[in-house]
Parts: C-alpha cells; sequence; structure tokens
C-alpha cells in the first residue's frame, strides 16, 4: 500500500495518463542533456502562487526558488546554512540563467507576519520571525504610516520587498558582474492572488506596472 495521500496519488494517475505522455519527449531529452532554463524565479512558498502554473512553464524551463515572503538575503559567505543563495549561486553559476525573477503575490502570509510581529503564523521556534526580520527596517517604517489602511500597507511591502530583494541579489558578485557585463536581467514581479494580474517592476522608478498582453 504506497503511503501517499490519496489526492496526491490521483493528481500523479491524471498526470502519467494525461501530461506525461503529452510531454514524454521533452522529458526524455531533458534526462539525456540536462536541465538549461534560462529563467531563475525566487517565489513565495504559498500554495497559489506557483510560478509554473501563472507562466504556463513545462518541464525543464523555470528554476524555481521558493522560500517564505520571496525574499533573498544579503550575500554573506559566514559558512552558514544558506539554502536561498546556494540555489542562487547554482542557477547563475552552474546553470548561467538570464533572467532572475523576484516574484511576490498579494495576501502574503510572511509579509503579514513582519507587519504585525504578533500575527499568526509564527512558529513556537519563531522561524518565520527570524527570516522575515530581513525587511524589517522596511516593515517598521510602512506600519508607522497612519494614512495607509491595513491593505496598502500590506501591498506596499510586498512590493517593498520584491525590490529589497532584487538590491540583496546584487550584493552576490557573481551576479552583479553578469549583470554588469549584460549577460543576466534582474525582474520584479507582483500576483494578484484573486483576480490572476500580474504586475511587473519598472527597472526604471520601481513601480508596478500591468503588462501589455496583446
Ligand atoms: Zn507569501
Amino acid at each position: 500500500m504506497p503511503h501517499l495521500p490519496e489526492h496526491l496519488l490521483a493528481g500523479y494517475r491524471n498526470f502519467m495518463s494525461g501530461r506525461y505522455p503529452a510531454e514524454s519527449g521533452r522529458y526524455r531529452s531533458l534526462a539525456r542533456e540536462g536541465q538549461a532554463p534560462e529563467t531563475m524565479i525566487v517565489a513565495c512558498c504559498d500554495s497559489r502562487s506557483a510560478p509554473e502554473a501563472i507562466f504556463d512553464a513545462g518541464p525543464g524551463e523555470l528554476f524555481v526558488l521558493r522560500n517564505v515572503g520571496n525574499l533573498v538575503p544579503p550575500y554573506a559567505p559566514d559558512g552558514e546554512f544558506h539554502s536561498t543563495s546556494a540555489a542562487l549561486e547554482f542557477a547563475v553559476q552552474s546553470l548561467k540563467v538570464k533572467n532572475i525573477v523576484v516574484m511576490g503575490h498579494g495576501r502574503c502570509g510572511g509579509i503579514r507576519a513582519a507587519l504585525d510581529p504578533n500575527s499568526a503564523p509564527l512558529s513556537p521556534g519563531d522561524f518565520i520571525g527570524k527570516w522575515m526580520s530581513l525587511i524589517a527596517p522596511a516593515a517598521e517604517t510602512v506600519s508607522s504610516s497612519t494614512f495607509m489602511t491595513a491593505t496598502e500597507r500590506q501591498t506596499a511591502l510586498e512590493r517593498i520587498s520584491i525590490r529589497y530583494s532584487i538590491a540583496n541579489l546584487r550584493t552576490f558578485p557573481c551576479v552583479s558582474i553578469l549583470e554588469g557585463k549584460g549577460r543576466l536581467s534582474l525582474h520584479g514581479a507582483w500576483f494578484d492572488i484573486s483576480t490572476g494580474e500580474l504586475w511587473v517592476m519598472n527597472k526604471e522608478t520601481g513601480d508596478f506596472e500591468r503588462p501589455e498582453l496583446a
């Protein structure tokens, strides 16, 4: 008796009878030749903001890193455990991706926890609180604004965190060198779960705008 929840087995049955036969050639060539995705996505763990679904991506197309709040910490070669930095290093130096997209999303629980440290869902060990403290200065500034509603503060910090992560990407020497040579582009995006709208960061202004979908 396999030890997986039934809904996962049911999903896998669908995969093996639908998507896999349709894409088996692609899977086989990826297995033979290895992956060569051109784009890395840094997204939140949130089950509602899956990059492969939003960008309609097949196998081998996106190198996806997901963590709480889609944060990239600053470059810190200190011998500690840095899973996000390890994935970034692999994507940039081994896979030689051409694009990195930091994608935030609306109603992010991690961002909500950063705005209100007393809110759920902080774990007993408070790993989330420690992780989200990366954006504590921005969270404090946004929280102190009495001119914004709670929703506006939430959206503002979600977008600030994307710009923050992009700035931190540039603290990694491998990223800044390749970006300087024009071989790597950094992008920001924000996904509105309720409407499906994707907002893309304007690189010059840092504002988020709806892309033209002709
Ligand atoms: Zn989130």
